[in-house]
């Protein structure tokens, strides 16, 4: 894509919202997206390569941290379900809301699709016949391509037991990332009167996969009726849009 000094070049001259832009123009084989009005931004001039290096100070400017929000399952894999309820369509409406919050905080933060397809559809080099896998390749390969990402998964629930409630967040066996997952179980405990602690994920694919710190947020049970209508109504999606930004923050604040 870019080496590292033009890309310093290009961020001073352009601001990082631009260089994220252009991430995403040079990633299209995996699928990226951002939001609709960046779609348009002008690419930089050539001559913005030709500009001597600047301030040394420059390195502070930037964000202290880039989230990949990966809004789990899509298109023909629906993830869990009750009913017509799918948890697709949950994990995205979230991951809409959650992607707004952060942004509008300061956070640089990108979200690996905004409508309702399968990231496999998007897999062109991943040979594998099965679906499942390509989708989940298509995921890991987006956080490689952005470098520094965190990579926070959102999920919905399913147990056979219905009164089974409540959020629980997933890590790797890694420090960062059990971190990450305590804030934001911690911040979902307190939204959801819970008192779960999070676990580590070890037979997630994801969590096993990708290199950077990683979390699968399971934000509450679809077979569970409280906690399904709370996934479905607009309101408590973003209450808990709004307790995982707050736990994200607190990682950044903390890591
Ligand atoms: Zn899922």
């Amino acid at each position: 894509m870019f080496k590292n000094g033009q890309m310093r070049r290009l961020a001073r001259y352009f601001g990082v919202g631009t260089i994220i832009m252009l991430c995403f123009m040079y990633a299209s084989p995996v699928g990226a997206f951002v939001p609709e009005q960046s779609k348009h931004t002008t690419p930089a001039p050539a001559h913005a390569e030709t500009e001597p290096d600047g301030d040394p100070d420059y390195q502070r400017a930037l964000p202290t941290a880039e989230i990949i929000i990966d809004a789990g399952h899509g298109g023909i894999d629906g993830g869990a379900f009750q009913g017509d309820i799918l948890e697709k369509d949950i994990n995205l409406a979230v991951a809409k809301k959650l992607y707004l919050l952060l942004s509008s905080s300061g956070v640089r933060v990108v979200l690996n699709r905004n409508g309702d397809y399968a990231l496999s559809d998007d897999n062109r080099w991943f040979s594998s016949r099965s679906r499942h896998k390509r989708d989940l390749s298509q995921r890991s390969q987006l956080s490689k391509e952005i470098q520094a990402g965190t990579v926070v998964s959102l999920h919905v629930n399913w147990g056979k037991n219905k009164s089974v409630r409540g959020p629980l967040v997933l890590h790797q066996n890694e420090g960062q990332s059990a971190l990450l997952a305590y804030c934001i179980q911690d911040a979902l405990n307190r939204q959801q009167n819970t008192r779960k602690l999070p676990k580590m994920g070890k037979p997630f694919y994801l969590l096993n996969v990708v290199k950077q710190p990683a979390v699968i947020v399971e934000m509450g049970f679809i077979s569970n009726e409280e906690d399904r209508r709370m996934l479905t109504d607009p309101r408590y999606q973003l209450q808990t849009a709004s307790a995982i930004a707050s736990g994200i923050r607190n990682y950044i604040l903390l890591r």
